[in-house]
C-alpha cells in the first residue's frame, strides 16, 4: 500500500436524524464504537445517533439493533 494511503473502510452508515429517538442501543451494539449521540437535537427532541466516520466494517449490527424502521442504512463497500 503506498505511504499515505489508509486502508478503506469495508463500510459505513447512515443515520436517517428524524426517525431516531436517540436511545443509544446502535452505539451500544457496534463491535467498533463507530456510532455517537450528536450534540444536536432532531426535530423530535432527540439527540440522534451519528457514524463517527471512521472504522465501519459493514456488519449491519447498528441496523438490526435498532428499533426504528428506516433510522439507519448501512452500506457495504
Ligand atoms: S455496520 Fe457494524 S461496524 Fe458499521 S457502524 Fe454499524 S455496527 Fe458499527
Ligand atoms: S438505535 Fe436507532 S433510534 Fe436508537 S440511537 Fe441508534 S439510530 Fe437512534
Amino acid at each position: 500500500m503506498p505511504e499515505g494511503k489508509e486502508k478503506k473502510d469495508r463500510g459505513w452508515t447512515e443515520v436517517h436524524s428524524e426517525e431516531c429517538k436517540g436511545c443509544g442501543l446502535c452505539i451500544e451494539a457496534c463491535p467498533v464504537c463507530g456510532m455517537h449521540l450528536s450534540d444536536k437535537l432532531n426535530g423530535r427532541g432527540y439527540h440522534f445517533g451519528e457514524y463517527q466516520g471512521h472504522g465501519c466494517t459493514g456488519c449491519g449490527v447498528c441496523f438490526y439493533a435498532c428499533p426504528e424502521p428506516g433510522a439507519i442504512t448501512v452500506f457495504k463497500n
